[in-house]
């Protein structure tokens, strides 16, 4: 049987897995025929679509890896609406460069201001960027570090946990944390200390957390890593979940703004893009 030169680059595409190629073929063909388009770029479409599947394909797929099922951006983030966070030094970590240098992102405000938006909108840049992330809520980390030691897996959840380029630890101070489970985070931060950036973000300010972690010694060693090489970002407004309610919230549940330590103020207000501090 007589095969076209059409039925054979259909067959190298089907070859190829080149199914949007495929799928564009036809019409662009026909395009072609009428004068439309010229054969370069009936190339040019044909590889195009194929590479703008694959590329949405491989976001999707990252983005479950990395349990981003929630999509925020740093386009539908309103700064207008916080004044006191520094636009310019969100736009900069989404440079990513601090990933390179495996430095470790604090988002500190009251709850609504925007912080898990912004670590979301962060390791989407990330992972459209070709780089792994891996997002999950403090709680979740230590329950799923708590059963994976019972089940005598903890080695392996923890390399598994530490090992994208990013890690978002979501809600840090939300919720009390057991000693054992301190522990455990303990061990994970120190398995990832200068292998990997980390964003966390919380309702708390450094000096609450021996509270936090229910153990002062854990609290100050955690401190001691997460501190290093940091990027301390606060936001000091009003929650935008409340935004057209804020005024029926009593005043005896309207937070104060976060304040850290005295010996942690020289490293606020750095510039993401500086050296690192040792
Ligand atoms: P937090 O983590 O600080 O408690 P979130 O990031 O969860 O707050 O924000 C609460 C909700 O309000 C989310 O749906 C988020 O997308 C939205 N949001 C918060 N701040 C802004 C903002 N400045 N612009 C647009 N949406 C915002
Ligand atoms: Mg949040």
């Amino acid at each position: 049987m007589n095969r076209t030169p059409l039925d054979r680059i259909r067959d190298h595409l089907v070859c190829l897995k080149m199914s949007c190629a495929l799928e564009a073929l036809d019409t662009s063909i026909r395009r072609l025929e009428q004068g439309e388009l010229s054969a370069l770029e009936l190339l040019d479409t044909l590889l195009g679509e194929e590479c703008l599947m694959r590329e949405s394909r491989r976001i999707k797929s990252s983005m479950m890896t990395a349990r981003l099922t929630r999509i925020k951006t740093l386009q539908s983030f309103d700064f207008s609406f916080q004044p006191s966070l520094d636009k310019e030094r969100v736009m900069a970590l989404a440079q990513l460069d601090f990933i390179d240098r495996g430095e470790v992102v604090h988002l500190l405000g009251p709850p609504g201001t925007g912080k898990s938006h912004l670590a979301i909108a962060l390791a989407v840049e990330a992972v459209k960027a070709g780089r792994s992330a891996y997002f999950a809520t403090l709680a979740e980390i230590i329950e799923s570090l708590t059963r994976a030691e019972r089940e005598g897996r903890l080695a392996h959840r923890i390399s598994y946990i530490a090992r994208p380029a990013l890690l978002i630890i979501d809600e840090v101070g939300y919720l009390p944390i057991q000693k054992g489970g301190a522990n455990l985070f303990f061990q994970l931060i120190n398995a990832r200390y200068e292998r990997g950036a980390i964003i966390l973000t919380s309702n708390r300010g450094f000096s609450e957390w021996g509270e936090v972690f229910g153990d002062n010694v854990v609290a100050a060693a955690l401190l001691d890593r997460l501190l290093h090489h940091a990027i301390v970002i606060e936001i000091a407004g009003n929650s935008y979940r409340l935004r057209q309610h804020a005024r029926l919230v009593p005043e005896s549940l309207r937070l104060p703004p976060i304040s850290a330590p005295d010996p942690l103020k020289k490293r606020r207000g750095r510039p993401p893009k500086l050296q690192q501090e040792d």
